[in-house]
């Protein structure tokens, strides 16, 4: 019996875990998942500074058009505070320089008419005034990120602003794929009639790196025990395995039973999905096995929709399925299969929010509308019409899916 969509993709992520953590370069932080807490250790900023290039002044001096004497120089990279305003005098200032004491306002250059030995104070200024103050950012000991952050460029400049060089985030998994099938050639190589070039490898592989898991290419299976064996079990040292074809009622179609003797235990063999209909899932021990099938469309299919998040929630991530969002159907839709239906769909972003039909023809063997689609329409069983005007679920699909 075929397992439904749900159930598959709830006994997958049911099985697999986040993996442990690692200490990455803050280089390679990018898109890794946070898993360590950290405190602030120490204010941001670490001390009271000036906001803009100015004089730093005493607002009780500052009346309007006061002319106050300049008395001492603070560039921004004045290492402690000794200089201090004394009354009636300004301190020149740079952006970023300690406050000196005495000081309780900045008056920023451009509203003064400044000169070497004295300034003229043209506007107003208040206490506090351009003066960022300690912790005012971030105080000591607040925690810097939440845990589970993916993180961001921005957040690599938290962390490095707080002088971290490496951080803990979790390890991504290296995904073994093998392509399997005797009428297989690698790309580049001369094919012969009847031969089919093994691009499911390659798209396996890209879709793989797009999320920042490890692809480790194991080539190509032939149809027979000794090298289905070899590959299967140089396969099982990653911590995923995905084969592709090799799984559905072929006399040849070996996957399965050599995955059995390797000691992967099957969870499920076919999902009521059309594409992606003969998809396997088993375990060996905490080693993910995905089995999908042979055609190309029904490969990355069964890759966005049941593979992917697995790896998301190996990589620590906690949101791993992708959102079905609404749109309205510029053209009919149908699902004539029992299943649920995975169409390729063009959606557009329009003022009366999101329009779609159809990328082209919804046969599996037609990858060209698989190019045009940037979205999968997701149909239930009992969709079997859904009529121009109707709401349907989509989910987008990334540049390479
Ligand atoms: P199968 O799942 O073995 O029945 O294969 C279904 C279809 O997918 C056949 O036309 C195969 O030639 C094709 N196919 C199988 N493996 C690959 C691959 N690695 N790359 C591209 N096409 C493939
Ligand atoms: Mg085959």
């Amino acid at each position: 019996m075929a397992e439904s969509f749900a159930a598959a993709r709830s006994i997958i992520l049911d099985n697999v875990s986040p993996l442990e953590s690692e200490s990455v370069d803050l280089f390679a932080a990018v898109g890794r998942v946070l898993v360590e807490k950290i405190p602030a250790p120490w204010d941001m900023p670490r001390w009271d500074n000036s906001e803009m290039d100015g004089f730093a002044a005493r607002v009780a001096d500052c009346q309007l058009f006061a002319r106050l004497k300049v008395d001492g120089y603070l560039p921004a990279e004045t290492p402690a505070v000794d200089v201090a305003v004394k009354p009636g005098t300004a301190v020149r200032i740079m952006t970023g320089a300690p406050i000196p004491t005495g000081c309780d306002a900045i008056v920023p250059i451009e509203n003064t008419d400044p000169g070497k030995e004295s300034v003229v104070i043209q506007k107003l200024v208040q206490i506090g005034d351009y003066i960022r103050f300690r912790g005012s950012d971030i105080s000591k000991d607040e925690m810097l990120l939440p845990l589970g952050t993916i993180l961001r460029p921005v957040d690599i400049n938290l962390l490095a602003a707080f002088s971290r060089t490496t951080v803990q985030v979790c390890r991504c998994p290296e995904v073994a794929i093998l392509s399997t099938g005797d009428e297989l050639v690698a790309p580049g190589e001369p094919t012969g009639s009847g031969q089919i070039i093994d691009s499911n490898a390659y798209s396996l592989a890209a879709a793989i790196r797009e999320i920042g898991a490890t692809p480790k290419i194991l080539g190509i299976a032939q149809d027979n025990r000794e090298s289905l064996e070899e590959k299967i079990s140089q396969g099982l040292n990653a911590d995923v395995l995905i084969t592709s074809a090799g799984v559905s009622a072929g006399d040849r179609d070996l996957v399965r039973e050599i995955l059995e003797e390797a000691g992967v235990k099957q969870l499920f063999w076919k999902v009521a999905i059309k594409p992606g209909g003969p998809t396997a899932f088993g375990l060996k021990g905490d080693k993910a096995v995905f089995s999908l099938p042979g055609n190309p469309v029904s490969s990355m299919i069964g890759f966005a929709m049941l593979v992917r998040p697995a790896l998301l929630k190996m990589m620590g991530h906690s949101e791993v399925i992708r959102p079905l969002i609404k749109a309205t159907l510029k053209a009919p839709l149908h699902n004539k299969t029992n299943k649920t239906r995975f169409l390729r769909v063009k959606v557009e972003q329009t003022s009366a929010g999101l329009l779609a039909e159809s990328a082209g023809d919804q046969n599996t063997g037609i990858l060209s509308t698989m190019i045009r689609a940037n979205a999968i329409a997701v149909l239930s069983a009992e969709q079997t019409e859904l009529l121009v005007g109707e709401q349907v679920d989509i989910q987008w699909l990334d540049s390479c899916i």
